[in-house]
Order: structure tokens, then C-alpha cells, then sequence
């Protein structure tokens, strides 16, 4: 196909003038704002622009106890007496106030993160909204959801979580463990720190009983600290692998509670009976959503070998037709990555995989020169024993394998230390079910890609992590006898 004939989008940029970013932001303990001891703080930084946004506070040890003891004392004093049923209002009015400002939250992920405006809008955003509502209702049904067991809450939950979906995330965290009579001390990654303090600011305003949740910024030190905590009953931790198995190491015989969702290095498997024009959508979908920078990323395709040439020009016609650049514009497809680190990483990848004596591929579209960009990328001619293949990028970079039968693809798309998602497309609903029995991944989707919903639970095997979030089973990482 012939994209060269000059047809492009007008602009449409998402305004951000309704927005008010304080120029510096204090952390939130016992639900007042409250400067860190120390007095350090350290910027933010919109990636598509390079421009600092806020000050944000760094809490040290000495913060991280204030919000313990916050936690505590909410904890015994208020939340775990208050009746489920009051509990569940409560998380509930969270749900409305992130809904009435949905717009707000959409742009500063947007500013903060670098996704792309229409992802923030359409996806972050009311999914961490309905986890708020999906959990209000089970607050008072817990009896229900364990038949024959007396659910009770753990206590005190640390929760660190990544910068890739920084309100959605905090949503999985904090709203299963208010419902199930917890209280929190949260913590945002370093880039992206902003939604999670206006999700604060909402919490302060929703009359949450003081100290319940507790939001406090600050790098991996500040992380290190919630988990050492000797106070806290579980950690709850999204992230990479490595800081996982640290901190799986730092808790050992301490009897706190350990859930870990951690990397990914999905298969997305094209059968050759499968809808290809929408395999392709689900492929785009799978590796370019978000930047790539998703822990369940089809990452790894495999596309059987009689339609391989055709899903791949597809593949190619697509991606010509991918908008990369300013995450405020509704038409761009690929936002900033989120950091110069996180993008030097990738192209540290891009090398690698040439250097392995993989092809490259990337479409002819423009990247802005300001801001950290990177351009969607194909890796052909790639083997199992790749580095580029086995290790999470973490950015919109896809490789590309063939493959002849079944127990082939299977045995391939295993051969991974993670075990987080797969996808799987094929018009067969009986390959479908020999494929999931299959394929030693914690979620798979069938004709589709990067489905999210409050009732399903999601988390992984291997180095994925354990345990679940989302659904009954995120309810029962934070009850005991559950
Ligand atoms: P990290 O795992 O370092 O960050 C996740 C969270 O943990 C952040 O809040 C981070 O703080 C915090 N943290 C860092 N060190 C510690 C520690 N020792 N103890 C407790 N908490 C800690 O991920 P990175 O941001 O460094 O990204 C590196 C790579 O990890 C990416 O390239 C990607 O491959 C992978 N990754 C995977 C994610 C997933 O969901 N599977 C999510 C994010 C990254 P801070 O960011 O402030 O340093």
C-alpha cells in the first residue's frame, strides 16, 4: 500500500488549561499534608516535553514510619471496627469523585506518564474508577465470597507500584484493601507520581478516616523502607523481577504477606485459520499499546508459517499508519516513553538485537525531536536463544518468530522465564481450550488482547510473580482465612 499521498490528521490536542498542578507536593500521612523530615524533594518531568512539572517530596525512613504509625492507629482504631457496610461507602464515593474528575486525572497521567491522551482517557482512567466500584460492592459480602470461612483483614498493607499505569495501579492496590478492612501506605514510582497525589487530594476530600491511606513519593530507597517496615502485615509490590525477588529476600521469616506481580514476555500466537485482519489490531494492540511499556505485552509474536508473509506485509501496512509523538493529541497512537532512562534502555535493546543478527524493522513515521520517542520496531529472523526474545524490553518493540504445528508454538512460547499472559488467535474454539490447558500463562486472551476488568483476576507463574489481583482472588490476598 501506498501511504505517501499526503493524507494526515488536523491536530487535536487535549487542552490542559483546566488543570492545576501545585508547583511542589508535600506527602500525604495521617490525611493531612505533611513535609517530608528531611526536606529533600526531586522533580517530575513530562517525557514528551522534557519540561519539569512539580516538585515532588522524598520520604525517608523517618516518613515511612510516620505513615506506618498513621496506618496503625487507623487501623485499630477506626477501620477495622467500622462496619463493612460503612467501609464500602466510602470506596464508593472514591469511585464517583475519580469519575466527576476523569478528565483532570486523563491528562496529568497523560503529562506525567507520556501514554498517549486517548488511552488515559479511554482505559487508566475508568478502569481504576470501576475497581473502586467493583470493590465498594464486595465490602459487606465477604461472608458471601468465602462461604464457611470469617474473613478478617491483615492489618497494615505496603504497596510500591510502577510507572507504566500509575492511577490504575494504585486503584488494584488500595481499593481491595480498604474493602477487605485494611489500611495502606502507598507507594508511586518516582516518574510518575502525580495521580497518585490527586488521588490523595480526592481521598482527603471524600472524608476517608485519617491515616487509612497514606500516599508517600519518593525512589526505590523510600520502597525499601515500606517493606523493611517492621510494622507492616504484607507488601503488595508491582514491578520488575529483580527488585520482586529483592524484596521476596528482604521479608523471608517475617511472617508479612508477599503478593508480587512482576515482568513479562508474552506469546501472541497466529493461527493460520484465525481472522488475520483482526489479529493484526490485536497484534498492534498487544506490543504498541501504552509505548509497550505493559507487563502482559505480546511481546513475542508467533505467526504460523502459511500466512506469515501475509500477516506480516498487514503487520507493515499498519504500523505505516501509527501516529507516534504528543501524548495530548487525541490522534497519536504511541505516546513518550516514559523516561530517558527507560528509553535508553530500549535502544540499548534495539542494539542488541541487530548485534544478534536480528532484522530490524521500523515504519517511515516522524518522531518529535524534543522528548523521549521511540519509533514501534519489528525484529525478524529472531531465535529462541535471542536475548531480545528472552528478556522484557519493556517498550514498543515486537520480535517475530514462525512456527508449523501446535506442540511446536506451545513448546516455544513456554520456553521464557515468565509466565504472565498469552494471547491466542485461531477461529477454533477447541484449539482455543488445548492452547489455555496448554500455555503456562496466569491470563490468556483468545481473539482478543489487553482486556482489563475489575472481576477477573490477574497475575502470573515463574518469574511473573504470584498471586492475584482483581476479581475474589484480589480480595483474598489481603484477608486471613480466606
Ligand atoms: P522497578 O521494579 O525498579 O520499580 C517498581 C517500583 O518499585 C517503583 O515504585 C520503584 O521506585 C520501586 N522500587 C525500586 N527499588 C526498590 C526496592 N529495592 N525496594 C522496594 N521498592 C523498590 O522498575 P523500574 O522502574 O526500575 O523499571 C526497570 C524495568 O523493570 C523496566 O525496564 C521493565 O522491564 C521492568 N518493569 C516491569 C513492570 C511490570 O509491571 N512488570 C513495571 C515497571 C518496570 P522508583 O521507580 O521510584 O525507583
Amino acid at each position: 500500500m501506498d501511504f505517501s499521498s499526503g493524507f494526515s490528521y488536523a491536530p487535536a490536542p487535549e487542552s490542559s488549561s483546566h488543570v492545576k498542578l501545585q508547583k511542589q507536593y508535600e506527602l500525604f500521612i495521617d490525611g493531612k499534608w505533611q513535609k517530608p523530615v528531611k526536606g529533600k524533594y526531586f522533580d517530575t518531568v513530562n517525557p514528551a516535553t522534557e519540561q519539569v512539572l512539580a516538585r515532588v517530596a522524598e520520604a525517608t525512613d523517618e516518613d515511612v514510619d510516620k505513615a506506618v504509625k498513621a496506618a496503625r492507629k487507623a487501623y485499630d482504631t477506626v477501620w477495622s471496627k467500622m462496619p463493612a457496610r460503612e467501609r464500602g461507602k466510602y470506596i464508593y464515593r472514591i469511585a464517583r469523585m475519580i469519575q466527576e474528575r476523569a478528565r483532570e486525572f486523563s491528562v496529568i497521567e497523560s503529562m506525567d506518564g507520556g501514554k498517549s491522551i486517548r488511552e488515559s482517557r479511554d482505559v487508566d482512567v475508568p478502569l481504576a474508577a470501576n475497581h473502586f466500584f467493583y470493590y465498594a460492592g464486595w465490602a459487606d459480602k465477604l461472608e458471601y465470597a468465602f462461604p464457611g470461612k470469617k474473613p478478617e483483614p491483615l492489618g497494615v498493607a505496603g504497596q510500591i507500584i510502577p510507572w507504566n499505569f500509575p492511577l490504575l495501579m494504585a486503584a488494584w492496590k488500595i481499593a481491595p484493601a480498604l474493602a477487605t478492612g485494611n489500611t495502606v501506605v502507598l507507594k508511586p514510582a518516582e516518574t510518575t507520581s502525580l495521580t497518585a497525589l490527586k488521588l490523595a487530594e480526592i481521598i482527603q476530600e471524600s472524608g476517608l478516616p485519617d491515616g487509612v491511606v497514606n500516599i508517600i513519593t519518593g525512589a526505590g530507597a523510600t520502597g525499601a523502607a515500606i517493606v523493611n517496615h517492621p510494622d507492616i502485615n504484607k507488601i503488595a509490590f508491582t514491578g520488575s523481577t529483580g527488585v520482586g525477588k529483592r524484596i521476596q529476600q528482604s521479608i523471608a521469616g517475617t511472617g508479612k504477606r508477599l503478593t508480587l506481580e512482576l515482568g513479562g514476555k508474552a506469546a501472541n500466537i497466529i493461527f493460520e485459520d484465525a481472522a488475520l485482519d483482526q489479529a493484526v489490531e490485536g497484534i498492534v494492540n498487544g506490543i504498541f499499546f501504552n509505548q509497550g511499556h505493559v507487563c502482559c505485552a505480546g511481546s513475542r509474536l508467533f505467526v504460523q508459517e502459511g500466512v506469515a508473509d501475509k500477516v506480516i506485509r498487514k503487520l507493515k501496512d499498519r504500523m505505516e499508519t501509527l501516529i507516534v509523538g504528543d501524548p495530548m493529541d487525541k490522534n497519536t497512537d504511541i505516546g513518550a516513553i516514559n523516561s530517558a532512562e527507560q528509553l535508553k534502555r530500549i535502544k540499548e535493546y534495539l542494539k542488541i538485537g541487530v548485534a544478534e543478527g536480528a532484522e530490524m524493522y521500523q515504519p517511515s513515521c516522524a518522531i518529535p525531536k524534543k522528548g523521549y520517542f521511540c519509533p514501534p520496531t519489528l525484529f525478524f529472523h529472531t531465535s529462541q536463544s535471542h536475548r531480545i526474545v528472552q528478556e522484557e524490553i519493556f517498550g514498543p518493540v515486537l520480535t517475530i518468530q514462525t512456527f508449523r504445528t501446535v506442540e511446536e508454538v506451545i513448546e516455544k512460547a513456554n520456553n521464557t522465564p515468565y509466565g504472565l499472559s498469552a494471547g491466542v488467535w485461531t477461529d477454533k474454539g477447541s484449539k482455543i481450550f488445548n492452547m489455555t490447558t496448554k500455555l503456562k500463562a496466569g491470563v490468556i486472551w483468545a481473539n482478543t488482547y489487553n482486556k482489563f476488568d475489575p472481576t477477573s483476576p490477574f497475575g502470573g507463574y515463574k518469574e511473573s510473580g504470584f498471586g492475584r489481583e482483581g476479581g475474589l482472588h484480589g480480595l483474598s490476598a489481603y484477608l486471613k482465612n480466606s
